[in-house]
C-alpha cells in the first residue's frame, strides 16, 4: 500500500482546489471561468486548464506556463529571451492554451 504524508496529502489538495476555477475550450482554446460551455464560442467541449499547462498571451509572442489562479488573474511563469524565468500575471480573457 501506497502511503502519503500528511504535508504532501495537503499540498497535493490545495493544487486541486486552486486549480478548479479555469477551464480552456477545445474548439477555440480560450480560457474562462465556466464550468460548463465556452464563453467565446459556446462549445460545450470544454477541458479543466491544470497547473504547467502551457499558455500564449494573445496579440503577443509571448508563451507561459501556469502557476496559479486567483479569480481571473492567472500568474504564468514566463521564459525570456534570456532564458530567465519570471512570473508574469494576465487576466484569463488574455490567453489561450497552446500544445
Ligand atoms: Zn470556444
Amino acid at each position: 500500500m501506497h502511503i502519503i504524508s500528511y504535508r504532501n496529502l495537503i499540498l497535493w489538495m490545495g493544487e486541486l482546489i486552486l486549480l478548479t476555477n479555469l477551464f480552456y475550450c477545445l474548439n477555440c482554446m480560450r480560457v474562462f471561468k465556466s464550468e460548463d460551455k465556452c464563453d467565446y464560442c459556446n462549445s460545450e467541449n470544454i477541458e479543466l486548464l491544470k497547473k504547467d499547462a502551457p499558455v500564449n498571451v494573445m496579440g503577443s509572442k509571448l508563451k507561459g506556463r501556469l502557476l496559479r489562479v486567483n479569480d481571473n488573474t492567472v500568474s504564468l511563469i514566463i521564459i525570456t529571451e534570456n532564458k530567465d524565468k519570471v512570473i508574469k500575471e494576465y487576466d484569463a480573457s488574455k490567453l489561450r492554451k497552446i500544445l
